[in-house]
């Protein structure tokens, strides 16, 4: 029985073959990250578990279902995240932390991806070849991938899955979900939602667990054609492993190390705002949020300036109290490496302008770590080399365009960068020798539904988002007829 009481949590559980399932004692506690609180007991379901719900996909999969009805699926998905926009942004924030209104836009963003795919099922349409090689017809078929694994990260626990939910049900595949463990209270409240429309059984199952045994069965199972995953670089790489033997398809959004790069012409305090809004969303814990901040030596104290003032007065507490613009981190581990990068970088040199040297806490919940911003900082100080995700603005400065270049090109990730600058040929140039799949443009912005999102490097590949996030769950069929 869930101590967090929702209305959409009426049932906790995972959901195989079109019934509520449970895990024989054992379960998983959600705690508040805010208070240390337990929300609920998730299922901490197995490998038969999983193997049950790939083979309820694969049965389902010898369904085809007709556009019109997945545009109808779709349609009456965003219409249950819009209504229940405010209740999911609830329990969003109870289990991740973040502040209310990012948790309300992170549904509202989700629910952006099933509108788009409903206005977009018809590029699925078969398209006939105007050419006729060999005096045949030819036309290209876009079939469902087949049974597809959703593996999702505790930062973004509803948006990170609409992304691939809403284009595998757009496709026509049937699914396979797992959450994270952190965070699986929103997926289960999103499928108290969903077993109110008419999807048909073992479209979208959902199995929630220890990560090994029910990876595995979405690795090896050859039912289960693609793995869409998003999550930590070191996990994608384990999954290209264990896919190998099989061929699988995979769709990799892994981890980031975004540059800020401001030149000398930027609009300092447009760069300031939007260095605000894209760096400390999520307490600085997405995979888009800039890492690595670098500033054009003649503007650099100006600039280091107007952020620290801004910085100082973010207000750091619990998501959700509505004053509230940093939540806590996601558990004492993620603090543990944040204080770990800061003070590496501090006993190398670097100087910290806003921060505090404040006592580590003593439990486990509760990890709220100051919005810190550090000078000096180098490329060899671990807040440059690693993702720090936690609310760290780690400041170095540039001469030119061609250092600018090699700084943020140099790390093994690619996923996303912003440039700050006036002079169009000077930032058309940097941007075509920048190696990151998602560049902001005097804007800190992250994706869209309506444009593809992806990585380059070790952050991935596939696509999310936009057409081309439809066509990755599914496979292309060219039939040459006689004509
Ligand atoms: P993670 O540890 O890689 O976990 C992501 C998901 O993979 C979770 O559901 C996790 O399950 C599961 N998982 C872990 N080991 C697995 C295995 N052996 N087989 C199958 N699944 C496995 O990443 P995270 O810490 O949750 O998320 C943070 C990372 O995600 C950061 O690096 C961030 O940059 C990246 N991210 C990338 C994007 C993007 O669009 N590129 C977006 C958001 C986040 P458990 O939770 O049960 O361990």
């Amino acid at each position: 029985m869930s101590q967090l009481e929702s209305p959409l949590l009426n049932q906790v559980g995972g959901y195989i073959d079109g019934q509520w399932v449970h895990s024989e004692g054992r379960s998983i506690a959600v705690i508040n990250p805010a208070t240390g609180d337990h929300l609920a007991d998730a299922p901490d379901m197995d490998a038969d578990q999983a193997q049950l719900a790939v083979e309820s996909a694969e049965r389902a999969g010898q369904r085809d279902i007709p556009i019109a009805k997945r545009r109808r699926w779709l349609e009456e998905i965003t219409r249950l995240l819009n209504d229940n926009q405010s209740e999911l942004a609830r329990i969003i924030t109870l289990e991740q932390g973040k502040p209310l209104s990012e948790s309300a836009s992170e549904v509202q963003y989700a629910a952006g991806f099933f509108q788009y795919y409903s206005r977009h099922l018809d590029r699925l349409e078969s398209e006939p070849l105007a050419e006729h090689p060999h005096q045949l017809n030819w036309t290209v078929h876009h079939r469902p991938a087949g049974v597809v694994g959703l593996i999702t990260p505790w930062n973004f626990p509803l948006a990170m899955l609409a992304k691939k939910l809403s284009a595998a049900l757009a496709a026509g595949c049937t699914t396979v979900t797992k959450p994270a463990e952190l965070t699986p209270l929103t997926t289960i409240a999103l499928w108290n939602l969903l077993q109110t429309l008419d999807l048909d059984k073992g479209r979208a199952n959902l199995v929630i667990g220890q990560p090994k045994p029910i990876g595995e069965v979405l690795c090896t199972h050859p039912a289960v054609r693609l793995i869409s995953f998003t999550g930590s670089t070191e996990v994608g790489r384990l999954l290209m492993a264990s896919t190998a033997p099989q061929i699988k398809r995979l769709g990799l959004e892994l981890g980031g190390n975004a540059p800020f790069i401001v030149m000398e012409d930027a609009n300092l305090p447009n760069a300031v705002q939007a260095l605000m809004a894209n760096k400390f969303r999520c307490a600085g814990q997405t995979c888009v949020c800039t890492n690595r901040v670098y500033v054009q030596a003649s503007v650099e104290k100006e600039f280091i300036a107007m952020a620290a003032e801004r910085i100082r007065l973010l207000r750091v507490g619990n998501g959700l109290d509505a004053q509230t613009q940093i939540g806590p981190l996601i558990h004492r581990q993620a603090f543990d490496k944040v204080d770990r990068h800061v003070k590496e970088a501090l006993s190398h040199g670097a100087k910290r302008i806003v921060g505090a040297d404040r006592p580590r806490p003593t439990h486990d919940w509760g990890a709220f770590y100051t919005p810190t911003l550090l000078s000096n900082v180098n490329s060899k100080m671990l807040v440059s080399q690693q993702e720090t995700f936690g609310p760290v603005v780690a400041v170095q400065s540039f001469e030119s365009i061609d250092q600018i270049v090699e700084l943020a090109n140099g790390t093994p990730y690619g996923l996303a960068a912003y440039v700050f600058g006036q002079n169009e040929r000077e930032m058309a140039d940097l941007i075509g020798r920048l190696r990151f799949g998602h560049v902001g443009w005097n804007t800190g912005s992250g994706p869209t539904p309506e444009a593809p999102f992806g990585g380059m490097k070790q952050s991935g590949f596939g696509r999310e988002g936009g057409v081309e996030g439809l066509l990755e769950f599914c496979e292309t069929q060219t039939v040459a007829r006689k004509i």
